[in-house]
């Protein structure tokens, strides 16, 4: 399955924060969404980068309660990992582990067109299975029949 088949199925909004709001906010927003990260742009379409519950939990154990007042910039990743509509879930997965993220933002023409996680990319892979088992188990019943 392509990433454009689970971008039609989920849908293409994404959450995104402006890199000038604070973490105080990106909690609310994370909140009120029931997400784990958010992408970061100050116009909604182009990325610069991303935040994660993870990079809040990291930066208040450095620096404790002070965090919440600063701005998403200072914790965010900027090195964002994207991948294009016509990727494969299966290369997801595989950038997913070998990265240690749960998240990639999908970019058509350099522009923000979707957002996978890693229980987008476990829900597709079941349906797969599924469907395999369920050819394989009739395949099965009609050649002992
Ligand atoms: P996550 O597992 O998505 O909560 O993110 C774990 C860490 O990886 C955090 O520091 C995020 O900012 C970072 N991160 C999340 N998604 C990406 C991505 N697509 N590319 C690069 N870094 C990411």
């Amino acid at each position: 399955m392509r990433i454009s088949d689970v971008i039609r199925n989920k849908g293409n909004a994404v959450v995104t924060v402006r890199p000038d709001v604070d973490v105080r906010h990106l909690l609310a927003v994370l909140a009120e969404h029931h997400i784990g990260a958010a992408v970061v742009s100050s116009d909604g379409r182009v990325i610069v980068g991303i935040v994660s519950e993870r990079d809040i939990v990291r930066a208040l154990a450095d620096r404790g309660a002070t965090v919440l007042s600063e701005t998403v910039s200072t914790i965010m990743t900027a090195a964002v990992r994207t991948c294009l509509p016509d990727a494969h879930i299966e290369e997801l997965a595989t950038i997913m582990t070998e990265g240690r993220f749960r998240h990639v933002p999908v970019l058509k023409e350099g522009q923000l067109a979707g957002i996978v996680s890693i229980g987008d990319v476990v829900k597709s892979r079941i349906n797969e299975l599924e469907v395999e088992r369920d050819s394989l188990s009739s395949y099965i019943r009609a050649a002992s029949t």
